[in-house]
């Protein structure tokens, strides 16, 4: 916009000049008319052509909603990309920390026999105290709430990939995945429709034994942030027409995750190398697009799209650099903003245009026609001014 804005003074400015010098010297010359009242008309002529309006009308709109959208925490890093985000037509999601929360919870607790949840996160906790795994980390989260007095292990042992044990209250209480259990001969119960159904929708299961039964299983996952699938309805109702998820996790999780937010597709599996590749292919089927991620293997995809967003703050260093738009809060809300924000600036730029060019295109016609004074012209030309900044400024209330 700007830039059709500084082509147009290219020849306009010319133009002007010569209209007024010819209003100043072709009556008086050709017509003998009275050299001071058309000397005055040029005078005129020039104050309402002179383009103040024309000129602030595109870049007074840009910073307003720069501003506007830096206070709701949305960086943007140029008026470029805010003209860019008005004709987004797909957006691109990474899955781990972008769609999800990037941090395992548990999700499901699956008890055997007369064995309670309870009783299976109770000595679960307890053993996992001592560990450092992400699993462990999520149920001892988990177990905060519900158990009281947790128990004290002793004999605590890890074992990487596997699981870890301990004695609780007199009991060997193992936890850990199949092979663990496999190792230690503990039977898990078969059939166990649960399981398979909790396995079904991508968690992941650990176990759980004490003195030698299986207690039950504690399912853990990535949980998607809780504004990600309205998210993706208002951005659908923001002219996006299709909405997919990249992600180098593996296909079941992917599919789960992909099914309960209602993307129309997903790829899973993929190499930072083929993120990128995908989002040039998606661009090629569906137009301009935005490609949202966190990590450092999104950055090759973010720059190939035609606007990067990056996690602000769960987002890597090297997202940040790469990212076109930066969301300070990484709330995923603030996308169907940043594309409602962008259209309503484009709006606001031409409806700016406009009223600057007719003001002076109707003053211009009064000023030929001999009815326009010298201060009226001034007025309209501060007047179109006034008028545009208050117009842009609007932008600052967008929401
Ligand atoms: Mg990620």
């Amino acid at each position: 916009m700007q830039s059709f804005v500084d082509r147009f003074a290219r020849i306009y400015t010319p133009v002007v000049l010569v209209l007024a010098v010819m209003v100043a010297a072709v009556p008086p010359l050709v017509a003998g008319a009275a050299v001071a009242t058309w000397v005055y008309r040029a005078l005129v002529l020039l104050v309402i052509a002179c383009p103040c309006a024309l000129v602030i009308s595109t870049p007074v709109s840009i910073v307003a909603a720069l501003s506007s959208a830096a206070r709701h925490g949305v960086l943007i890093k140029g008026g470029a990309y805010l003209e860019r985000l008005a004709s987004i037509r797909m957006v691109a999601f990474d899955k781990t920390g972008t769609l999800t929360k990037g941090q395992l919870t548990v999700t499901d607790v699956a008890a055997v026999g007369r064995a309670t949840a309870l009783d299976v996160i109770r000595l679960a906790a307890a053993v996992e105290a001592r560990s450092a795994h992400p699993v462990a980390a999520a149920i001892s989260r988990h177990a905060q709430a519900l158990v009281t007095d947790l128990p004290v292990v002793r004999h605590f042992a890890s074992l990487p990939g596997m699981g870890a044990e301990g004695e609780v209250e007199g009991r060997r209480v193992a936890i850990g995945n199949e092979r663990y259990f496999e190792s230690l001969r503990v039977a898990l119960p078969a059939p166990w429709p649960q399981a398979d159904r909790l396995r079904g929708e991508g968690k992941s299961l650990v176990f759980v034994a004490a003195g030698g039964t299986t207690l039950g299983a504690i399912a853990v996952a990535d949980r998607p942030r809780e504004t990600a699938r309205e998210t993706i309805e208002l951005l659908r109702s923001q002219h996006v027409k299709s909405v997919a998820m990249l992600t180098g996790d593996h296909e079941q999780t992917a599919a789960a995750i992909a099914r309960e937010l209602n993307v129309d597709e997903y790829h899973a599996a993929l190499l930072p190398e083929r993120k990128r590749a995908m989002v040039e292919s998606m661009r090629a089927r569906h137009g301009a697009l935005m490609m949202v991620g966190d990590g450092v293997n999104d950055a090759p995809a973010l720059a190939a799209a035609d606007v990067g967003v990056a996690m602000g703050a769960a987002g890597s260093d090297a997202a940040l650099e790469t990212a076109d738009v930066a969301l300070m809060s990484d709330e995923l809300l603030k996308l169907p903003y940043a594309l409602r924000l962008s259209r309503a600036t484009m709006r606001n730029v031409r409806t700016n245009v406009a009223i600057s060019l007719c003001l002076k295109a109707a003053f211009l016609a009064l000023a030929i026609a001999g009815m326009a004074t010298l201060w009226m012209a001034v007025l309209a030309d501060m007047g179109a001014t006034v008028v545009v900044v208050a117009n842009a400024l609007r932008l600052l209330r967008a929401r």
